[in-house]
């Protein structure tokens, strides 16, 4: 039989592991359950894996901030999974000692799914950002994954808060950042409703694809993508794009030197919406076949 692999997207409210090669062989093979106490949720997935004693690897999207070289998360609000032993957890449970275990962050993970099977295929410097319950962001750099010092937490940017937003913003650390003035739980604190409950006609939105436009703008400032992968669950809106890529020209007012951002047609294709309904859990694939290759599996 084939070599398959394993992947969990390790979000903060819901876990999704899956097991096969790519997106078009997982769709029998995934299960999601609510991310609860690290013993129950890492528990439930390795559960889930013991019914495929084949695997070659394991892949791990995870919430972050995490510490790549340890495989642990370290600063997350949610205490009892603040330095968990999360890749020593998967490996004893999973094959033990000899088992390749790939650690990414969630978003990382997503781009690299979209590199080699969706919408950024072919590319070598590009960002996938989320916009969901946070907001996130990872990437390639010249073929490679973003890391460095830790790796980039684009949704924490510190962007100019509108003058006429009376919003205080809920990160827990910068109060008004990216994530804490746009995600989509500030969607619905500052307007009192689910951001899928509000209208299109809603200033709700012109709202939104202010901040996201002047984060973008910032991000394509510093990294100079191809390509803007924007995804997460408030971006299902999909008319909200087309608002988001004419503020983000706005924001650059023809200065990047590029028709991709300079043409008002060109710019569709340059902030994209994902190529895949499930890129984070694919990508802790990919990250997995990855890893089982360096292992010589
Ligand atoms: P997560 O970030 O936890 O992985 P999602 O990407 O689904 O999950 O994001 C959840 C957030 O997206 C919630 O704040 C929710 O209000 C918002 N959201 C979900 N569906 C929609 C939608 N159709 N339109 C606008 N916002 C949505
Ligand atoms: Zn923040």
């Amino acid at each position: 039989m084939a070599r398959r692999f394993g992947g969990i997207e390790a979000g903060g409210t819901k876990f999704v592991c899956a097991v096969g090669t790519g997106p078009d062989d997982i769709g029998a093979n995934m299960v999601r359950f609510d991310t609860t106490t690290p013993e129950e949720t890492v528990g439930e997935a390795i559960d889930f894996f013991q019914s495929y004693p084949d695997l070659a690897a394991i892949g791990i999207g995870s919430f972050g901030p995490v510490d790549l070289k340890r495989g642990r998360i370290t600063t997350t609000p949610k205490t009892a999974w603040q330095d968990f032993d999360f890749v020593a957890a998967i490996r004893r449970g999973c094959g033990g000692p000899d088992m390749p275990v790939a650690f990414d962050t969630d978003v990382n993970a997503a781009a690299l799914a979209e590199g080699r099977w969706g919408a950024a295929q072919g590319l070598d410097t590009f960002i996938y950002l989320t916009v969901g319950t946070g907001i996130g962001g990872g990437g390639m750099v010249n073929g490679g994954p973003m890391h460095g010092l830790v790796h980039p937490e684009m949704g924490h940017l510190r962007i100019p808060r509108r003058p006429d937003d009376q919003y205080l913003g809920r990160c827990p650390y910068h109060r008004d950042c990216l994530e804490g003035l746009a995600a989509g739980p500030a969607i619905r604190e500052r307007w009192g409703r689910p951001a899928e409950d509000l209208p299109p006609s809603h200033p709700a939105w012109g709202l939104e694809a202010h901040y996201l436009g002047l984060g973008i703008a910032n991000l394509i400032l510093s990294i100079s993508p191809q390509r803007v992968v924007l995804g997460g669950g408030v971006m299902e809106q999909e008319w909200l794009y087309a608002q988001v890529r004419a503020k983000v020209r706005e924001v650059l007012n023809d200065y990047v030197a590029h028709e991709a951002i300079r043409d008002p047609e060109q710019i569709d294709g340059y902030i994209v919406p994902p190529g895949m309904a499930d890129p984070g859990v694919v990508g802790a694939i990919a990250l997995a076949e990855e890893a089982a290759g360096r292992a010589g599996r």
